[in-house]
């Protein structure tokens, strides 16, 4: 991604050692998979480290155990790649799901459900992506990215780029995530019925950057339930092709692709404003410190952050590596890693508060 970071949560330092654990390898494989990750943050509290609270942690085994993510906690297995890539993983850390598609006739694994890991251009569908095999080290040699609702759900999206079909008939230009290039939207959502959590996105993908691993440029459709990504496929038995388009719902959706943007016409009758995933509950709003500043903030905070920004260069004081200082009685925000705007000492508690608190303040189903 462009953007490594859950712009959010803000930074978090990182920390890593190695420790020894008091058990065999026979007494791990015997517990559970949250009770083998807790004796691993239990070792490291014996050896010196405490892990701060809140902090997602990856811990990586010396012997070949188990690989798995889950939010806020990463077990990998530092003897090698399984099939699944790292990325995966860590993505689940950042509380990610699995991709599933349309298609209730695919069963990719006896423990998996109807659908599930059926898009494989999404890192979240694990071993069943696109790319050129595995290099042993990092997987994929040629990645497949992550499709634009993903995307949106980590906070990776520019909000600005990111545009909702009105009620009745509309044509938009989109561009791609892959290429950074004109203004366009590259997230299309479509609202279907009077659910607001039901909707479809459309997204141009194209063969670039971290989505080099996919066999051509594509526009893919979406049909995202109550928080989950389907990837809307033709359901005939066959080659259960990717749609671009559909009549489904009570929606239209058609698209044309022409060189690095595609053309999409859609038809909705609905009007129900849709609930993405970075929708804030009642008596909160987005601070929008930046185009990807997603945290849930009070009215007042907002202003505060955009009165703020407007002072961005008049508070900065030149230093001997150029105007990165603030000048005296200012700090840096720090609302998320980069975040070189110069605030009061209350203003930076403060947004450091709305970080932590976001995910309390997040409208889910
Ligand atoms: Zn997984």
């Amino acid at each position: 991604m462009e953007t490594g970071q859950i712009r959010a949560l803000g930074p978090a330092p990182l920390a890593s050692a190695r420790y020894t654990m008091p058990f065999t390898l026979a007494e791990q494989q015997a517990r559970s998979r949250w009770q083998r990750f807790q004796d691993c943050v239990d070792a490291a509290k014996a050896g010196g480290y405490t892990v701060p609270a809140g902090h997602r942690t990856v811990v990586v085994t010396n012997v070949s155990i188990d690989w798995w993510g889950s939010p806020g906690a990463v077990y990998l297995d530092g003897t090698g790649l399984g099939s699944v890539s790292v990325a995966h993983e860590l993505l689940h850390g950042y509380g990610l799901g699995h991709s599933f598609s349309n298609d209730t006739g695919y069963r990719n694994a006896p423990w998996s459900q109807p659908g599930e890991y059926d898009d494989p251009w999404d890192e979240m569908s694990a071993a069943n992506v696109y790319g050129s095999g595995w290099n042993g080290t990092y997987g994929s040699t040629l990645p497949v990215g992550l499709v634009g609702y993903q995307l949106d759900r980590l906070g990776w999206t520019d909000r600005t780029r990111v545009a909702t079909a009105g009620s009745g008939w509309s044509t938009r230009t989109l561009t791609s995530f892959q290429s950074p290039d004109a203004s366009s939207p590259q997230l299309l959502r479509v609202p279907i019925g009077t659910d607001p959590f039901h909707y479809y996105t459309v997204e141009f993908t194209r063969k670039l950057g971290y989505s080099a691993g996919i066999p051509a440029d594509l526009v893919l459709i979406h049909e995202i339930v109550n928080g989950t990504p389907y990837l809307q496929r033709t359901l005939d038995g066959g080659a259960r092709l990717p749609l671009s388009a559909l009549n489904a719902n009570g929606v239209s959706i058609s698209a044309t692709i022409s060189g690095a943007t595609a053309s999409v016409t859609v038809y909705t009758a609905s009007s129900t404003p849709v609930y993405g995933p970075n929708t804030c509950v009642g008596g909160y709003v987005w601070r929008e410190g930046d185009v990807r500043d997603y945290a849930c903030v009070t009215g007042a905070t907002r202003l505060q952050t955009a009165a703020d920004n407007a002072a961005r260069t008049s508070r900065w004081v030149n230093g001997p590596y150029g105007p990165h200082t603030c000048v005296n009685g200012y700090v840096w925000r720090e609302a998320w890693p980069g975040d070189d705007v110069c605030v009061t000492g209350a203003v930076r508690a403060q947004a450091a508060a709305d970080n932590a608190a976001t995910a309390s303040r997040v409208l889910h189903p």
